[in-house]
């Protein structure tokens, strides 16, 4: 059976991953989640040559190069033994959209079944952000959550987005969830949005 597969995509402080982990705990039976930023920072926490490289892009707040995401995603999505999987972070530009629907066209193991867009205004990303920062204990600081890397990282979600949400529109994939309403709120309408399509 081919699996179905959920991107969810949100400016960074949207609350992307939060929500897509407390819905996979929820039917850990049959979804699991992945982060891209998680799963880029697990591999700069091997100390590998290819985490060093991942780093210098993250701690810029810049996109990864297009074949590591790449990789990084086919093997969760791949790796997966449950039917139902949750990516968020992806995709974060025209060129990672692009590339995914064209490995789709060719894959039917995969069955892209929509892509969530979590909003939020950027004043309240930011208040996310800089909360997280003052919060995060001793050596779990993430490199990127500083007001200068805030916009860099603002502008890299947001300058692709229109097209990015054009494109799925079109194919009748995208739906979009108010980030701004608790998180209870937000994971339960989420979760009931997931439910009715798979
Ligand atoms: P996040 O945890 O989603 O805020 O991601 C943290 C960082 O990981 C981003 O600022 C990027 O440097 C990198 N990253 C996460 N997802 C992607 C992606 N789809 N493409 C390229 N880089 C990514």
């Amino acid at each position: 059976m081919a699996k179905k597969l959920f991107l969810i995509i949100g400016a960074p402080g949207s609350g992307k991953t939060t929500d897509a982990s407390l819905i996979a705990k929820k039917h850990a039976d049959k979804i699991a989640h992945y982060s891209t930023g998680d799963m880029l920072r697990a591999e700069v926490s091997s100390g590998s040559e290819l985490g060093q490289t991942i780093e210098s892009f993250i701690s810029r707040g810049a996109l990864v190069p297009l074949d590591i995401i790449i990789d990084t995603i086919i093997s969760a999505i791949k790796g997966s033994d449950k039917d139902v999987v949750l990516i968020d972070g992806y995709p974060r530009s025209v060129e990672q959209m692009t590339a995914l629907d064209e490995i789709i066209v060719n894959e039917e193991d995969i069955d892209l079944v929509s892509v969530i867009e979590v909003r939020v205004s950027e004043q309240v990303a930011k208040e996310r952000i800089l909360g997280r920062a003052a919060e995060a204990k001793d050596g779990e600081e993430r490199s990127d959550d500083s007001v200068e890397v805030f916009y860099d990282r603002m502008k890299v979600y947001t300058d692709p987005l229109a097209e990015i949400q054009a494109f799925y529109t079109d194919r009748a994939l995208l739906e979009v969830i108010n980030g701004e309403r608790t998180l209870e709120v937000i994971v339960d309408e989420m979760d009931a949005f997931i439910q009715s399509k798979i």
